[in-house]
């Protein structure tokens, strides 16, 4: 699929409206409102604590907010069971990397699980079943997603024999599986060198410009302000601005609260 490119506005993939979520006491995501457009990469940055993590487990269903709603495509993504929220079309990373080593399960292995994920209950429990010819499609599937990611020569491996960095792929590999529509990234670049993140931004450009809507959450400032299409700052569960990262940057309030003087956002 080939990006549009067109003047008029993007149209809105992902409608927040009014998201709140307190665990006891702590406000951790306060009244919160932003739309994705469809094609577009959200960035969302702001210091530890503020929300980030919470905001992406709201939006990917592991949280269920106190108040509020979250459309995807005219869908009503928060009074969706956890389970249905990836049949939607939503797939996600995780802070730390989860993937699977148990039962000598390879890297193929952790990949075709993501297209697993798709599939319905119902489904899931006749994977047994499952047609040879479309056991050999998913696995051809998966093949691809990995040679996407410069991994085809690991898929026999073990997961925790790999490079940092892969095991990061792996599980991008996994989440594409899914053949998202809004992909969620929590500090995906996080424990990569400066190479990888230049190599990293690419492949995030390459799966934006397949059609994927991408949230990413970053603390790599380079990163996040060469390729977001716009920012969402939140500080301690409220947002504290949204824009282009042009304007993000040179936001007084973001500056004092967040990125330190202009010259060490460099
Ligand atoms: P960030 O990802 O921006 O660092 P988080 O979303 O992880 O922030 O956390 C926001 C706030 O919510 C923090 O005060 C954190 O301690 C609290 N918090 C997050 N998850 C939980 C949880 N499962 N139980 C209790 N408090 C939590
Ligand atoms: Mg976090």
């Amino acid at each position: 699929m080939t990006r549009i490119e067109s003047n008029r506005p993007a149209r809105p993939l992902l409608e927040v409206v009014g998201l709140s979520k307190s665990f006891g006491g702590v406000s951790a995501i306060e009244d919160v409102n932003f739309a994705v457009s469809s094609g577009h990469i959200k960035g969302v940055i702001g210091p530890n604590g503020a929300g980030k993590s919470t905001l992406l487990n709201l939006v990917g269903g592991s949280l269920r907010a106190d108040r509020g709603a979250i459309t995807m495509d005219g869908v009503r993504l928060d009074r969706l069971p956890a389970y249905d929220v990836p049949r939607h079309g939503v797939a996600r990373t995780f802070q730390l990397v989860r993937l699977f080593n148990n039962n000598h399960a390879t890297v193929l292995d952790n990949v075709l699980l993501g297209a697993h994920l798709r599939l319905a209950p119902s489904i899931l429990s006749t994977l047994a079943g499952r047609s040879g010819r479309q056991e050999e499609r998913l696995r051809a599937k998966a093949r691809e997603w990995l040679d996407f990611f410069g991994l085809i020569r690991t898929e026999d491996r073990a997961p925790r024999s790999l490079a940092f960095g892969q095991q990061r792929y792996v599980e991008l590999a996994r989440a594409m599986m899914l053949e998202p529509k809004l992909l969620l990234l929590d500090e995906p670049a996080s424990g990569l060198n400066d190479a990888e993140v230049g190599v990293f931004a690419g492949v995030l450009r390459k799966i934006r410009d397949e059609g994927v809507t991408i949230v990413l959450i970053e603390h790599d400032m380079k990163l996040i302000m060469s390729i977001s299409d716009e920012i969402l700052v939140l500080a301690q569960g409220r947002k504290l601005a949204e824009g282009t990262p042009e304007a993000v940057r040179s936001n007084p309030e973001v500056i004092e609260a967040y990125l330190g003087t202009p010259h060490e956002t460099n």
